[in-house]
């Protein structure tokens, strides 16, 4: 064989043509499969899982080793049957949503989202003849009293980014289940499945914006759906196939570094955020404290029910002073790190009015209660009482 052919194979095929393969090592971290197509064993298979991509890999973008790993890992964390891995939370966001969604559907969604969310329902998907309707799913009635004979999809975030609002999944659920063809997504990115499991409180599909809690140190973007097979199988082909937003190997390694940690973090996280709140709370600049592990959070009293013993990391505040109080908060911060994105193991604080949510009219924004004095915060692993003096001596300039 000439070296310009033998410097082209692969271990298989070098075992293949030599009948030897080199030695492989029982790795302890697992290899990234950095490879865009796989070797198929002969023609029959090739012809098979090329029609049944869950079975096997074929081709990076039905899927691969690394994020079927992380896949499997998060089936197990989510008690689904099946998860599909994607390029960040909003390419699982809307191959979750147009896995469900037909021209001529109506869709039940939560007044407070995550920014993209929103324009994905408010400007892309109403250009498709889907219609919707915006309510405060933290009174689960008045996802009954929304419902058309057309609805086909509810979706909810909780805790809910930016304002914490906080939803009963379990309510919700035995009102979609009451009415033939709904079908209930809810966005747990700020609980991860250490704080929250949807499924087991009966929503059909749960969608994690990876980038945050479970990559947890601000590396990667990806996005995940976890859910009953068959839902997930249509969300892989043809939607994820036709669309396109596949995790690349790398990316996958990376979150499922992260994850690794997830426990020791949320941990750590709920902590500080707890002490930063009822830090918070007191103090005479703030008016308000969006923060669900609270006593005087609305809904509180659901939170302690479907969360798992802990509230995450993430806050909201309402400075007295508006736009300016923020303005000299955000410039002073020194532990703090002015930017967008959360759940890293580093605090981080953000303007949602203009940040992440700015594409809601002031109008909207305002009914959801972003207001533009508020900050969002995402509390690190940090010692606390540093970031209490942190943000002590921010306010102090005010
Ligand atoms: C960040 C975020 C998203 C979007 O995730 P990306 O990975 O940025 O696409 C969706 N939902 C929530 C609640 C988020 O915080």
């Amino acid at each position: 064989m000439s070296i310009k052919t033998d410097l082209l194979h692969t271990e298989q095929v070098h075992q293949k043509l030599w009948g030897s393969y080199p030695h492989t090592a029982a790795t302890h971290v697992s290899p990234i499969y950095q490879t865009t197509t796989f070797i198929l064993d002969d023609f029959d298979s090739a012809v098979y899982l090329n029609q049944h991509v869950d079975e096997g890999f074929v081709y990076s973008r039905f899927g691969g080793p690394s994020s079927d790993e992380l896949e499997r890992k998060m089936a197990h964390l989510e008690h689904a049957e099946a998860a599909l891995a994607l390029a960040s939370g909003l390419g699982a966001i809307s191959t979750a949503v147009l896995s469900v969604l037909k021209a001529g559907d109506h869709v039940v969604f939560s007044d407070v989202i995550y920014g993209c969310s929103f324009t994905l329902f408010a400007k892309v998907l109403t250009k498709f003849g889907v219609t919707y309707t915006r309510v405060d799913t933290s009174k689960a009635e008045n996802v009954e009293k929304a419902i058309q004979p057309n609805t086909t999809l509810v979706y909810v975030e909780t805790p809910a980014n930016p304002t914490l609002k906080i939803s009963d999944i379990e309510e919700i659920a035995k009102i979609c289940k009451a009415h033939e063809g709904i079908t209930l997504i809810v966005d747990s990115t700020f609980a991860s499945p250490y704080l929250q499991n949807p499924l087991d409180l009966g929503a059909d599909m749960v969608v994690h914006s990876a980038t945050k809690y479970l990559c947890g140190h601000g590396t990667a973007t990806a996005g995940i759906i976890c859910g009953r097979k068959e839902l997930i199988d249509r969300c892989r082909m043809p939607y994820m196939q036709c669309f396109g937003a596949v995790l690349g190997p790398f990316e996958a390694w990376l979150v499922m570094q992260g994850m690794k940690t997830l426990a020791v973090r949320m941990e750590a996280t709920c902590a500080n955020a707890m002490k930063v709140a009822k830090y918070l709370e007191k103090h005479p600049k703030i008016d308000r404290v969006y923060y669900p592990g609270l006593e005087s959070h609305p809904s509180h009293e659901i939170a302690k029910k479907q969360m798992h013993g802990g509230f995450g990391g993430m806050m909201s505040v309402d400075i007295k002073g508006g736009m300016d109080a923020v303005r000299t908060v955000m410039n002073n911060v020194k532990v703090l790190s002015l930017a967008t994105s959360l759940g890293n193991v580093d605090s981080l604080i953000q303007h949602s009015p203009s940040m992440s949510h700015f594409d809601m009219s002031p109008e909207e924004r305002h009914a959801a209660e972003i207001f533009d004095g508020q900050v969002r915060i995402s509390i690190g692993i940090e010692d606390a009482d540093d970031i209490i003096a942190d943000l002590e001596q921010a306010l102090a300039l005010i």
